[in-house]
C-alpha cells in the first residue's frame, strides 16, 4: 500500500474528501440545475460498499475529513447507514453533510445518532415566494423546520449556506443574518459561481463578499475578523462586535482560496475530481468494478492530486466551464 500523503505540485496537503452520494435532487435551484434532468441510473451510482472501500484507501493517504453531498444527499436511501460505516473507519475524524434541508426535520436525530457531527443547510432567502422562484419548488417551511430540528438534535454549530446573487438575493442578506443571530446559527454567504445549468452566470450577478459585509455592518452592526480563523477553510469568518454570532464569507470569485485548497471530490458515479472546476476526471468506479487492487486505487488518487492545477480560472479570459453541473459534482 502506498503511504505517501496527498501533496500536490504546489505543496498543498489534501485531507478532505467530498463524496457526492446522488445526483438527484428534490428541488431545482436555478443556479445549480435545469428543470428537466436525466438522472443517473441507480446501477451507475457507487454502492455504499464501494464508497466505503474507497474511503478506507483514501485514509491511508491522509484523508481524515469527509463531507457528504449531492444532488440532495438525504434522498439517497439509507444514508444514515453509510454515515455509520464511514464514521467508524479508522483515520476518519470528521463526517459532515451539506443538505437543502427539505427532508432534514424527521431525519436530524437519526443522522446525529449515526455519527454525523457537522451539518450545513443551504438556504438563500427568508422569503417563501423567492424560495419557490429560486428553487422552482415549494418547501421553505420544511427547510426552516429542518434547521431548527438539527439544532435540537445536538448539531452545534448548524451552518447555513446562502448563495449570493446580485439582483436576486441582495434583499435576503439582512433577514438571513437576523434569522441566524436569533437561532445561534453560523451563516455563510457563497459567491455565485459559474457552474449553473442555463449559463446564466455573469460577473455582474456576483454579489461580492465585500458588498455583503458592508450591508451587514450597515444594517446590523460592526463586524471584526474572527480571531480563531482556520487559514485553510474556504470561509473567512467575522464576528459581530456585539457578540451576536459569526458570519462567514466564501469569496470563491473575488478572492479565490485555491492556494490553501485541501479537497478532492468524488461524484456519485465514482469520478474523482481534483477541483470543482476540473475538466478531467479519474474513473474510480471503472477501476473498482474492473478488479483494481487497493494499491491501484491509492495510486489513482495520488496521481489525480498530483495533477491538480494551481487554481480555478474563473477570473481568466480563457476560463472553460466544466461540462458537469453543480448538482452532479456536489459543490
Ligand atoms: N443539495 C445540497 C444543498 O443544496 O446543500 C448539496 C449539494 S449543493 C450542489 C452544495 C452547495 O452548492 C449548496 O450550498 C448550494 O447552494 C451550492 N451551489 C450550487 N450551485 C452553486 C453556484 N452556481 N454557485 C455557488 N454555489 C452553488
Ligand atoms: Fe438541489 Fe442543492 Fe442543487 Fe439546490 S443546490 S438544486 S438543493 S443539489
Amino acid at each position: 500500500m502506498a503511504t505517501d500523503r496527498l501533496i500536490d505540485r504546489f505543496g498543498r496537503l489534501h485531507n478532505n474528501l467530498r463524496i457526492s452520494v446522488t445526483d438527484r435532487c428534490n428541488i431545482r435551484c436555478t443556479y445549480c440545475m435545469p428543470e428537466q434532468v436525466q438522472f443517473l441510473p441507480r446501477a451507475d451510482l457507487l454502492s455504499f460498499e464501494e464508497i466505503e472501500r474507497f474511503v478506507r484507501v483514501a485514509t491511508t493517504l491522509g484523508i481524515t475529513k469527509l463531507r457528504l453531498t449531492g444532488g440532495e444527499p438525504l434522498v439517497r436511501r439509507d444514508l444514515p447507514v453509510l454515515i455509520e460505516k464511514l464514521a467508524r473507519i479508522p483515520g476518519i475524524v470528521d463526517v459532515g453533510l451539506t443538505t437543502n434541508g427539505i427532508l432534514l426535520g424527521p431525519m436530524a436525530r437519526t443522522l446525529h445518532g449515526a455519527g454525523l457531527r457537522r451539518i450545513n443547510v443551504s438556504l438563500d432567502t427568508m422569503d417563501p415566494e423567492r424560495f419557490q422562484r429560486l428553487t422552482r419548488r415549494p418547501g421553505f417551511e420544511k427547510v426552516i423546520e429542518g434547521i431548527l430540528a438539527a439544532r435540537e438534535a445536538g448539531f452545534d454549530p448548524v451552518k447555513v449556506n446562502a448563495v449570493a446573487i446580485k439582483g436576486e438575493t441582495d434583499e435576503d442578506v439582512v433577514p438571513l443574518a437576523r434569522f441566524a443571530r436569533e437561532h445561534g446559527l453560523e451563516l455563510r454567504f457563497i459567491e455565485y459561481m459559474p457552474l449553473d445549468a442555463g449559463n446564466a452566470w455573469e460577473r455582474g450577478k456576483v454579489l461580492y463578499a465585500s458588498e455583503i459585509l458592508e450591508l451587514l455592518a450597515k444594517e446590523i452592526g460592526p463586524l471584526a475578523p474572527a480571531p480563531d480563523q482556520d487559514p485553510r477553510a474556504p470561509a473567512v469568518d467575522y464576528d459581530y462586535a456585539d457578540g451576536g454570532g459569526r458570519v462567514g464569507l466564501i469569496a470563491s470569485v473575488s478572492r479565490p482560496f485555491c492556494g490553501s485548497c485541501n479537497r478532492v471530490r468524488i461524484t456519485a458515479d465514482g469520478k474523482l475530481r481534483n477541483c470543482l472546476f476540473a475538466l478531467d476526471e479519474t474513473d474510480i468506479r471503472a477501476l473498482i468494478r474492473g478488479g483494481a487492487s487497493d494499491l491501484d486505487l491509492a495510486v489513482a488518487l495520488r496521481d489525480s492530486v498530483a495533477a491538480k492545477w494551481e487554481g480555478h480560472q474563473i477570473n481568466a479570459a480563457n476560463f472553460i466551464k466544466p461540462e458537469r453541473l453543480m448538482h452532479s459534482i456536489g459543490g
